[in-house]
């Protein structure tokens, strides 16, 4: 990477947070702007830059990067002055999930400032956030690609090229349909051993090492089991992005009862208190 060149990021909560620390542990230079500061301050000590405005944080840098919890916050974030305040050349990194929609009108505010867009949704969490490991799902015009790759490479193993802006967006609904239906299915699994008088851990146990025991539904099972579900990605945002998955299935008048089923599981454990918990307290719905 250039000599010189600055990244500002835009959201630092879980993930945004773990991201921009690995930029800066590649000696890319950094400025951060998160809604609540407090969040954003303990960055000053890892060498960020800590701006009161996403338009403050944004000015000459080279690429945005926006990981905020969904569309409507990135369009109001980055809707005052950000976009004109980016250096000569600025490119938007999109890695928030926001589905095909909230894709699509991101790249059109890009598109009317004349920034080029890259959609950019990752796969991994709070663990390989934090340890450099995401898997990025990029799309976007191939001009700024090569350019790009250095930001990806600091916060990722891998990056996946996957064609015009959108696409990325479009595989990462798909990956995330997978990960709700498991998790509405483990939490139902776990229920219904103990309704039956079957130890949870004993389910966890005999699938373990055979095809059928992924190590997800061990991590997640587990939570479950313990009933404690330190957050590594909000039960909040998983029901919005399983409400992505139904709204891109509508629009295609694709029936999808399964996820339907589960995102009412989610709003039922979201409106008993648990939305900030991890996504496995989709449990905290099937305990009777
Ligand atoms: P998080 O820890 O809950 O952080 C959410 C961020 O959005 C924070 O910066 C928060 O600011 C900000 N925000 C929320 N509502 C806002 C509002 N009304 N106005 C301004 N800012 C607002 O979430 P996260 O887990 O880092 O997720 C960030 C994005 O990455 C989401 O799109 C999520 O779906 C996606 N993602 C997450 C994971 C994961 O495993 N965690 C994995 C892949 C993708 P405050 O701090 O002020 O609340």
């Amino acid at each position: 990477m250039a000599d010189g060149t600055k990244v500002a990021v835009l959201g630092t909560g879980i993930m945004g947070a773990a991201m921009a620390r690995n930029l800066l542990s590649e000696g890319i230079e950094v400025s951060v702007w998160n809604r609540s500061r407090e969040k954003a301050e303990p960055l000053e000590e890892d060498g960020a830059e800590v701006a009161d405005s996403p338009s403050e944080a944004a000015s000459d840098a080279d690429f945005l990067l926006t990981m905020l919890a969904d569309a409507d916050v990135i369009q109001e974030a980055v809707g005052n002055g950000v976009l004109p305040a980016l250096a000569e050349g600025g490119v938007w990194l999109q890695m928030s999930t926001v589905g095909e929609d909230g894709s699509g009108r991101l790249a059109e505010i890009a598109n009317e400032h004349g920034v080029p867009y890259v959609d950019a949704p990752v796969l991994g969490t709070k663990q390989p956030a934090e340890q450099g490991q995401l898997v990025v799902l990029a799309s976007g015009p191939e001009e700024v690609r090569e350019r790009s790759e250095p930001v990806f490479d600091a916060v990722g193993s891998k990056t996946v090229w996957l064609g015009e802006a959108g696409a990325g967006s479009r595989l990462k609904l798909v990956i995330n349909n997978w990960i709700v239906g498991i998790l509405g299915v483990l939490a139902e699994t776990v229920a219904f051993a103990r309704s039956v008088g079957v130890d949870p851990s004993k389910f966890l146990e005999t699938i373990e090492g055979s095809p059928l025991g992924l190590p997800y539904a061990q991590l997640k099972g587990n939570m479950m089991i313990e009933e404690n579900f330190p957050t590594s990605f909000s039960a909040k945002l998983a029901r919005k992005d399983a409400g992505l998955v139904l709204g891109a299935a509508e629009a295609r008048d694709l029936q999808m009862p399964i996820v339907e089923a589960v995102a009412a599981r989610f709003d039922e454990a979201i409106q008993a208190g648990h939305g900030e918990e991890d996504m496995a307290a989709i449990y905290r719905a099937m305990q009777v």
